[in-house]
Parts: C-alpha cells; structure tokens; sequence
C-alpha cells in the first residue's frame, strides 16, 4: 500500500474533502478524512493521503490523509498547548467529559459497528456485541476513575509530612494497530485522559476510520481543543516521529514484537516512558478431567474469534492424550462448520482477514508448517467459494505439530491453532512455557488445584481458567517476555499514565546542623 499526494487519487476514490462525499457503508454517515489536530479536521503536509481497503473485496473505500512527520509535530505543539490548561481541570470535570464520550459512542453504537466491520473485516455481530460496547464500556470505567487517583502518605522522620501525588506525564503518544482499532483507541485514550495527560494518536494505516469517528464524537462531547489529537499515518514517517519526539513523554503501543523493539531504540533520545502490548502465542491446555463440550467452543472462539487477529489468541492447543481424539473429533467439524461471508451480513461468523498482504502471511505459515512436516487437519488454504474469492480470506485451520516447529512457536495471527498434546500437567506446563511470549493463556479442568497451581506456573500476563480471551477495563492487561512490559486497563494502567512527585514538609522537624563548627 502506497501514499499518494493529493490530485493522485485512483478513480473511483473518494477526494481527500472534509468528509467523504458518499456513505461507505448503506446505513452510516459520511465520515471524516482527514488529520484531527486542535478539535479541527485538516490536510496533511503536502496533501498527503493513503488508500484504505475494504478487505472483503479489495475495493478502495476512500482515501486518508497520511501524516508526516511535521504534522505530528504541529499535534504535539497542540497537545503542548492544550496541556497547560488541562492538567488544572478538575479531575470530577475530565471525567465527566469521558462519560459524554461514551454515551455519544452508545448513540451512535450503530454506525461505529458498521465503520468497524467495513473497515477491518470483523463481523458484524461481533463488532456491535463486543467492539462498540467494550469501547463505551472502557470510557465510562475511566471516566469514573478520573477523580479516584490517590496519593499516599509514607510514614516517615518524626516531624516530617511526606506526601506523595501522582501526576499526569504530560504529552502521550499512541500507536494503535489494526486489529482491534476501534476498542484499542479507548484502551489507549480514556485513561491517558483519565490521568491529565494530552494525547497524540496514531491509528493504524490499514484501518483509521473509526478513529476518525470518535475525533468527532470528541468534539461534540466538549473536549477542549488539543487534548485530543488523531493522525492516520504510516508507521515509518507518523509511527517513527511520535516515538522519538523529543516532547513526547510516554508512547503507548500495540502492535507486532519487531516494531516494539524499534520504538525502545528510537524512544532513547528522550529517555520516553514505554508501554509495550506486543505478540503472543497463547497456550490454551486441555485436560482429561475438564468439560469437553465447553473447552471445545471456548478453545475454538479462542483461536477464529476476529479470524485469529488478536494477540491473546490461543493459538497453541495442548490437549491431553487421553481425550485428544475425542476433542478433536468435536473441534474440527465445528471449525468446519464456521459460516465466512460478507463481515455485514449477520449472519457472518468470520470475515476476512484485515489486509492482502496479512492473508498471504498467515497461507504461508499453512505452507511453513507442512513443509516441516506438521499436518493440516482441516483448513490451510483460502476458500474456494467464488463469493469470497476477492477477499483476504483463509479458512479456519487446525493443524498438528511439533512445540519446536515454527507453527508452534512464531505469532501467525490468523485463524490458524497448532495442535500438541501432552502426558502429565509438568509435560504441559513445559510446552505451554517453552516459547518467547508471554501474555494470554488458557486452562480446561474441574480439578481446582491443579487449576490454580497450573496458573501460578504459566509464563504470561493473562491467565483463564474454564474460559478464554475475557477482558474488563478493571482487570490489568498485558505480558510478560516478548510479549511487552507495562499494563493496559484498572488502576496498573493510571500508574502508567502517571507519575509520582514525592513532596517533604517540615512540619516539626529538628534537622541537624551540618554547618555546626567549633568556635574559633
Ligand atoms: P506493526 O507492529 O508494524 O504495526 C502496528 C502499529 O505500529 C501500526 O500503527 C503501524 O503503523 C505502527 N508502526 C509500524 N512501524 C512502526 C515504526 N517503525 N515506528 C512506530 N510505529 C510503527 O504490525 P503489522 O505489520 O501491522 O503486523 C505484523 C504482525 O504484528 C502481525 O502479523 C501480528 O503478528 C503482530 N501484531 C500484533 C498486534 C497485537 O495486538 N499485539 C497487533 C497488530 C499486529
């Protein structure tokens, strides 16, 4: 996918105007294309755009300014701006301006979900039941812990009053990928603004419209121009400028482990504050005493939900010996039988993966896997229905390695689970761990002991036990390894965001003299 300058637009494409002149998906408003800098929507430097793709066919939706580097300059000159007047609001008053957001969000819950699905191939279904509501869900959370930030008091040296505040960073950088673009700007946003901070965003090049769409609603809900700022952009020139900005505070990123360590290096300058959510290679064991029937479909919504574009996936099923035939004989018809069509048709199970370029990816870990001599069980290829022919779809796809293959070890995002099996729970806890990442992992059992001893012993930041991929704003998310450091979500995520300023009054102290000299 290339950029393009203004006046070298393909046919067909919508202009780079305030809004695009047609609805892009029957049922939703226009939307807005251009970079969101200081509450007004505007050109990037040199008219610079870039094509968005509708994955279930190709098409091109419309075009998206691209942000340079000198806008996101003039963004983090904005956010400047804004910050001086925004760190003296009234914590109740943020908060109240995220409570907006989230009702206008639920008022136009509709649109969103059908901006969402168009944009990034996620069902429908999914994207009005989980994205959008999550998305209002996570606003609201922190629009309620805007003012429950505490400071502490640690007892110190008689006659001293120690008190310890938090205090927001200042100017945040964000880059958001594009799976999940939606839910993550609020993962991303609402506690940033939560703390006090003023936000530069980068949603990803692939999927930016329904960023776009809550900058708007950021601006009806009354925020203050600059604390929020939205540029779609590549991660090369937008992506590079936000991690070494010398004025950026702290960037929080989603997104793969290789752009991860690129950020580290390029944020030394400044010596930025990291929140890194990377990859995973969620482990997901099955064990002879659980409930088959449940660890079936939750192990299989595990791995295809959102076509297997999600870093908590569990995307390596280790199944007990014992009951391995039983569970697959159970598990590969219902991978079978998952309906793939039109993401806005309700009745869509899964759609499409997010890009061309993705789908290839995922077929050529079908073809890595079998080349090293793992078995495709059901799957590895792109359907051959003709109505799904110019979409960036793979079937759902099972197949049986070994812990050492790359099938087992490398992040393939994509509707595709590798298949183990083990002897004894040490067994399972030895594959489980033996990978780079660290973040989301699952266990089926009705031994409760073994539950919790198991989960103490998993190498990750998640752990579920009888359920898979569950998320709350309240509940810390993020890894451990490769998988990143740092937590989105609940009260780890205000400390992130924030940092503390440790404050010493004498009160009644009786301090040494250090000059005390004898008299001469
Ligand atoms: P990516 O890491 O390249 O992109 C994610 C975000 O980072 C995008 O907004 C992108 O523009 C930005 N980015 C890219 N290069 C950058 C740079 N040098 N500096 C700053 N920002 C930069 O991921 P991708 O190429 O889109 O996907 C590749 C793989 O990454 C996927 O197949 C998957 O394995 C993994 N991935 C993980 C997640 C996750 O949720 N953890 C999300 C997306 C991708």
């Amino acid at each position: 996918m290339g950029e393009r300058l203004a006046g070298n637009s393909g046919d067909g494409a919508f202009g780079n105007g305030t809004r695009c002149a047609c609805p892009l998906v029957e049922g939703t408003a226009k939307v807005q294309t251009r970079l969101f800098i200081e509450g007004e929507f505007v050109d990037a430097l040199h008219g610079a755009t870039m094509p968005v793709f509708n994955p279930f066919n190709n098409s091109q939706i419309c075009e998206v300014s691209s942000a340079q580097a000198e806008d996101i300059d003039r963004a983090v000159e904005a956010a400047r701006r804004a910050f001086s007047e925004w760190k003296r609001v009234d914590a109740a008053e943020r908060g109240e301006l995220l409570l907006k957001l989230a009702v206008a969000i639920e008022q136009n819950a509709e649109e969103l979900a059908l901006l969402e699905s168009r944009d990034t191939g996620h069902p429908l279904r999914d994207a009005r039941n989980l994205d959008v509501p999550r998305t209002a869900r996570c606003f609201r959370y922190f629009g309620g812990m805007a003012d429950k930030l505490e400071g502490f008091l640690p007892p110190v040296y008689p006659g001293f009053l120690n008190y310890v505040q938090r205090e927001p960073i200042g100017i945040v950088g964000q880059i958001v990928p594009w799976n999940f673009p939606l839910m993550f700007t609020s993962w991303k946003l609402a506690p940033a603004l939560a703390a006090g901070n003023c936000v530069v965003m980068k949603p990803a090049e692939l999927t930016p419209l329904s960023s776009l769409r809550i900058a708007e609603l950021i601006n009806e809900a009354g925020f203050p121009p600059g604390v929020v700022n939205i540029l779609p952009g590549f991660g090369s020139t937008a992506g590079v400028r936000l991690a070494e900005h010398p004025d950026i505070g702290k960037v929080s990123f989603t997104g793969s482990t290789e752009t991860g360590r690129n950020i580290v290096r390029m944020s030394a300058g400044n010596l930025k504050k990291l929140q890194l959510e990377l990859g995973g290679k969620g482990a997901n064991i099955v064990f002879d005493d659980a409930d088959i029937d449940k660890a079936v479909k939750g192990s299989a919504s595990a791995i295809f939900h959102n076509q297997g574009q999600a870093c908590i996936a569990g995307s390596r099923l280790i199944l007990h010996e014992a009951i391995t035939d039983e569970f697959l004989e159970k598990f590969i018809p219902l991978a079978e039988s998952i309906r793939l069509g039109d993401p806005l048709d309700p009745l869509t199970e899964m759609g499409p993966l997010t890009s061309k370029a993705h789908q290839e990816r995922v077929i050529d870990y079908c073809k890595i896997a079998v080349e090293e001599g793992g078995e495709i069980l059901t799957g590895g290829k792109v359907p051959d229905h003709p109505a799904l022919a110019n979409g960036c779809f793979v079937e759902p796809t099972v197949v049986r390695a070994r812990p050492t293959d790359r099938a087992c070890q490398e992040e393939v995002f994509g509707p595709f689970v590798s298949v183990m099996t083990f002897a004894s729970a040490e067994e399972a806890l030895t594959i489980a761990n033996d990978v780079s990442y660290g973040l989301g992992s699952g266990i089926w059992t009705s031994d409760l002991q073994r539950a919790h001893r198991v989960a103490g012993e998993l190498h990750a930041g998640m752990v579920w036990i009888n359920a898979y991929k569950i998320v709350h704003p309240g509940s810390p998310f993020g890894g451990v390894g490769q998988s990143g450091y740092g937590r989105e979500m609940g009260f780890e995520v205000m400390r992130e965001y924030t940092q503390p300023k440790s404050v010493w009054v004498n009160v009644d102290a009786n301090i040494p003299d250090f000059y005390q000299r004898p008299a001469t």
